[in-house]
């Protein structure tokens, strides 16, 4: 793995790995879903306790408006029952008084029908009048028809003034129906029998049920007359002990609760009413359609008017076939609470009851709990929409905070690496050869001080460098020169041969270092014949070049171990080491040979004499020189150009 891929590994290690995530993403981002939570609880918190507070208002208004409301009614079935009290009292006094008849509408048209119905045939501005066909219309009879025609004003004033009251009747007991407004066909109407006995109504008056003679309310009963549904407030009407008849006014309930089945109560709030065995009076559209009911607004006007039909069981909240709703229903029916929850088919439901003392009734107020809350849920969903984007957000931010994090790290390391890596590259070329070129600042404050430096370690490594190669050459130099002066020293300019000195220092060595005869060293002293006469006939220069010459031809014919020296003028000192008698003879032999045949520039033919001898362990080198130089005279003196031998 090269620099450059290595800090590169490194550097995405440090964002990749967990130091990064621990020292920078975790915090943050637990910081993040510390808050996202903190959010999402308040928001919870806000929206829960704005439910209750909200529930709370709405059950306070719908509590106050109900009270109100149930009041309102209470009164006006309260004004009902003064009217029925005064009706009694009338009707009373009219029992108590039959000499009394005075006619306020005239005499009325009173005939019997083809049924045997012996009724009021004429409207005169009164009441219908109805005896049954079962009755015998005698003379007390026929004048209590005629003479209660003086209840009629009583009975008109008081419909008129109660818009809620739509009857005002007199039922006796000998089947005598005295009903206001005016009944056209009353005969056929009421039909040929109709005992009030079966009349529910007329039992609830009697003296058994209503010891007190004080105005009592019927249950809810479809009006046989085709009032729809009625409620009466009725009163027992006694002549003494005997009870004679009930009176009694009828009230549509459509009429007074008509208005509060239309008021427009917010959240959709629903009334209804029900009556003190929980039959449901009367309800708006939505009630029905929770509780599955249609209300019974068709009346069979056809049938007799003998009965009251009430209404059925299904209609009674407190015998609902939905056990948990009839439970309820059922303990909030008896607690007489004002305030309740209800949970019909998975909804739940505020419940408010008030009641109306007057009747035993209840107004109800059903609200669904879902619509008071909507606009909170919708409040708290859009904060929540809020959250969920907030967290998008940030997750789309990280990302690309992450993202941007990584290219920032590749760029700063390609910005690193690549001066590093010149770096590095000069710093691995500098073992081999000196740095030249400066390495560029890169911009990274530590990276440039680090090329400076280099650069400068350079400069003076270059400078170094050239100081060592100067002192080496002059070492070299000196050591050269030393070599030519001991060279020149041991040397002799002319033939290049060894000089004087230097011969006799290497005779002394081998003279020194000899201990077995028989392993000696040879020595020859040779002579050039008659040489005086070359430098006389040829000059000094011609002497020269014999010399140069003659070494040549010695040197070419010695063995590689042997030593050849300048001994003086024109005479040389061959030492030849390791050498017996007849080898060195046979070399000076060789030697004198080689020089007498060879032609010499300028001078011609040229001959030398030799002196042979091998040196004797022990002896010094005067007395080894000194034998060899006799050796050489002798030859001389024999007649040149020979070898002579002394060993
Ligand atoms: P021989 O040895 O045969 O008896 O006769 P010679 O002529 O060779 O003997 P001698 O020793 O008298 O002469 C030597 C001469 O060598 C004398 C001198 O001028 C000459 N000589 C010595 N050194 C040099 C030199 O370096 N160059 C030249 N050209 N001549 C030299
Ligand atoms: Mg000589
Ligand atoms: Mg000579």
């Amino acid at each position: 793995m090269d620099l450059n891929i290595k800090l590169r590994f490194h550097l995405f290690n440090f964002f990749n790995e967990s130091t990064y995530l621990k020292s920078a993403l975790i915090p943050m981002l637990a910081i993040e879903l510390v808050l996202l939570t903190l959010y999402f609880s308040i928001n919870l918190y806000i929206s829960t306790r704005n439910q209750d507070m909200l529930l709370r208002e709405v059950e306070n208004n719908l509590l106050t408006i109900t009270t109100i409301e149930a009041k309102s009614i209470d009164n006006q079935l309260g004004e009902v029952a003064r009217f029925t009290r005064l009706l009694q009292h009338a009707q009373e006094t009219f029992f108590a008084h039959p000499e009394v008849c005075r006619l306020p509408n005239g005499p009325p048209r009173l005939e019997r029908d083809p049924n045997g119905a012996y009724y009021k045939a004429e409207d005169n501005g009164g009441a219908s009048l109805y005896y049954a066909a079962t009755t015998t219309i005698g003379e007390s009879e026929q004048r209590k028809a005629f003479c209660s025609e003086d209840l009629d004003p009583l009975f008109k004033s008081t419909v008129d003034a109660n818009p809620i009251v739509t009857q005002a009747y007199l039922n006796t007991r000998d089947a005598m129906v005295r009903v206001y407004p005016f009944m056209h066909n009353a005969a056929e109407r009421f039909g040929t029998t109709w005992d009030v006995n079966e009349l529910a109504f007329y039992y609830e008056a009697d003296a058994a049920h209503n010891p007190e003679r004080r105005p009592v309310w019927t249950s809810a009963y479809l009006d046989p007359a085709g009032q729809g549904w009625v409620i009466s407030s009725i009163a027992p009407v006694y002549r003494g002990d005997v009870l004679e008849g009930v009176t009694g006014l009828d009230v549509t309930i459509e009429r007074f609760i008509r208005h509060i089945l239309d008021l427009n109560l917010s959240w959709q709030a629903m009334p209804f009413m029900v009556d003190r065995d929980g039959t449901i009076l009367a309800m708006p559209p939505g009630i029905e359609q929770i509780f599955g009911l249609r209300e019974l607004l068709e009346h069979d006007y056809a049938g007799p008017l003998g009965t009251t039909p009430s209404k059925p069981d299904a209609y009674n909240i407190l015998k609902s076939e939905n056990p948990s709703f009839r439970t309820g229903m059922l303990e909030f029916f008896r607690s007489g609470q004002s305030l309740s929850e209800l949970r019909i088919d998975e909804t739940r439901y505020v419940l408010i009851q008030q009641p109306i003392p007057q009747t035993g009734w209840r107004l109800m107020v059903l609200v669904n709990e879902q619509r008071i809350l909507a606009p909170i849920e919708a409040l708290r969903d859009l904060s929540n929409h809020i959250g969920y984007a907030a967290i998008g957000v940030m997750v789309v931010f990280y990302l690309g905070f992450l993202l941007l994090l990584l290219v920032s790290v590749q760029r700063l390391s390609n910005h690193i690496v690549s001066p590093i890596h010149a770096l590095s590259a000069a710093t691995s070329d500098l073992g081999q050869r000196l740095h030249s070129q400066p390495l560029q600042p890169a911009g990274i404050l530590e990276v440039d001080q680090l090329s400076h430096n280099f650069n400068e370690m350079a400069v003076e490594l270059d400078k170094r460098t050239s100081q060592l190669v100067e002192a080496k050459l002059a070492k070299q130099v000196q050591e050269h020169e030393a070599r030519t002066l001991a060279r020149m020293a041991n040397t002799d300019l002319l033939t290049e041969v060894y000089n004087r000195r230097k011969i006799e220092a290497i005779l002394s060595e081998e003279l020194a270092s000899l201990s077995d005869p028989d392993d000696s060293f040879g020595l020859i002293l040779c002579d050039i014949d008659h040489f005086k006469l070359v430098n006389d006939q040829h000059g000094h220069l011609a002497g020269d070049q014999v010399l140069i010459e003659m070494t040549r031809l010695l040197r070419a014919q010695l063995r590689k171990g042997d030593s050849l020296g300048r001994w003086g003028g024109e005479e040389f000192l061959i030492v030849c080491p390791q050498i017996n008698r007849d080898g060195i003879e046979q070399t000076a032999e060789k030697l004198r040979l080689g020089i007498a045949g060879h032609g010499f520039p300028i001078v011609g033919t040229m001959t030398a004499s030799f002196g042979v001898t091998l040196a004797r362990p022990g002896e010094s080198r005067t007395e080894l020189v000194a034998r060899v130089d006799a050796a050489l005279y002798a030859a001389k003196a024999a007649g040149r150009n020979r070898v002579h031998s002394d060993i």
